[in-house]
């Protein structure tokens, strides 16, 4: 029987899946995670099996095709490994976002396990900055751990947070990335989460971006994924690539096919979603959860999870009132 698909009421077919494995963290970047943030007791969050059961669901039965573990930090979870082998063994297209502060203790079993790409988020080449940025020390481990996921033949991105007046000045060290590795860098534009300070003002643009790297670099336009978040570009004859994924000024919802599902086992259809399944609870007890995760997708909102456009005249305060969750414990 071939999978029934996972399709919005707008239209939209969903078949990429982002499971958060754990909610800890072992950086905490102030984009990212408030200072006060509360992490959930073991018991709360999906087990390996559970994870590897209700994963199989979505890909069995749903015919998703990509999934990427992400967090809080995945690897701070001590069987990550396992969960990899699971669900690499599901012949799914499958990716980890990490921080990579601990890449190097686990990164030749996860190449072992199944895994072919990576996200690697670095936000600065400046370690003290760095240390402002994720309130730890870090920078070292985490540029040597790039250099052995490219050395091992990973498919490399690194993903980088710009922030106006924090790292903006250091765009074109990124791009310069670029020329030296088979890099993949993805500029985010700084997104509103509960806790995490976000004013529309410390937004460095997509266009800004475009315009910084153009007074310096002749660069070219590459074709994108029709559900790719990124808009992606090259310098000729550079090895890598870098995109900007331009959530804020020019959100990409109408090619969406994402899905999320937060370490407690919380189904949610959109980033910036303001409702949310409980698919574990239901799947602990028993039941059948495929109604509950049909309900969920057919309820998604046309974009931004029902928030209003992220424009510059708005009232920002409002804006970070509507965001129920730091990313940390969405994942991102
Ligand atoms: N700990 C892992 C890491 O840092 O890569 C995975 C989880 S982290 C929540 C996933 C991604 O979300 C990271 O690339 C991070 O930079 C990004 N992120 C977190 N908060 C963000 C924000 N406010 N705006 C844009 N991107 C954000
Ligand atoms: Fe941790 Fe990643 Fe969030 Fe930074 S961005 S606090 S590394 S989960």
């Amino acid at each position: 029987m071939s999978p029934a698909p996972l399709t919005d009421r707008h239209g939209r077919t969903h078949r990429s899946l982002r499971i958060s494995i754990v909610d800890k963290c072992d950086l905490r970047c102030t984009y990212c995670m408030p200072e006060d943030q509360r992490f959930l007791p073991r018991e709360e969050l999906m087990t390996r099996a559970e994870i590897a059961a209700i994963a199989r669901l979505f890909v069995e039965h749903y015919g998703v095709t990509k999934v990427r573990l992400t967090g809080g930090e995945p690897l701070v979870r001590p069987d990550a490994v396992d969960i990899v082998r699971d669900l690499s063994a599901l012949g799914v297209s499958l990716g980890l976002t990490t921080n990579a502060m601990s890449l190097d203790k686990h990164l030749d079993d996860l190449i072992d396990a199944g895994l072919g790409s990576i996200n690697i988020s670095l936000d600065t080449f400046d370690a003290e900055r760095f240390r402002r940025i994720t309130r730890r020390d870090g920078f070292g481990r985490v540029r040597a751990n790039i250099g052995l996921a490219l050395q091992r033949g990973l498919r490399v991105k690194v993903n980088t947070v710009v922030m106006r007046g924090v790292n903006d000045d250091e765009l074109l060290r990124f791009v310069e990335l670029t020329r030296e590795h088979p890099v993949h860098v993805r500029f985010i534009e700084f997104m509103p989460f509960a806790g995490n300070r976000w004013g529309r003002e410390r937004v460095y643009t997509h266009a800004e971006m475009l315009g910084h790297i153009g007074s310096v670099h002749s660069f070219e336009k590459l074709d994108d994924d029709p559900h790719s978040t990124a808009k992606a570009y090259r310098v000729p004859g550079w090895p890598g690539t870098f995109a900007v994924i331009s959530t804020v000024t020019e959100p990409f919802c109408s090619g969406c096919d994402r899905l999320r599902l937060t370490a407690e086992g919380r189904m949610r259809n959109c980033l910036f979603a303001r409702e949310e399944t409980d698919l574990l609870s239901a799947f602990r007890r028993g039941e059948d959860i495929a109604p509950l995760i049909e309900a969920n997708v057919l309820a998604k909102q046309a974009m931004l999870g029902g928030l209003p456009p992220f424009r510059p005249e708005r009232q920002q305060d409002v804006l970070h009132d509507l965001s129920v969750r730091p990313m940390v414990s969405i994942g991102g």
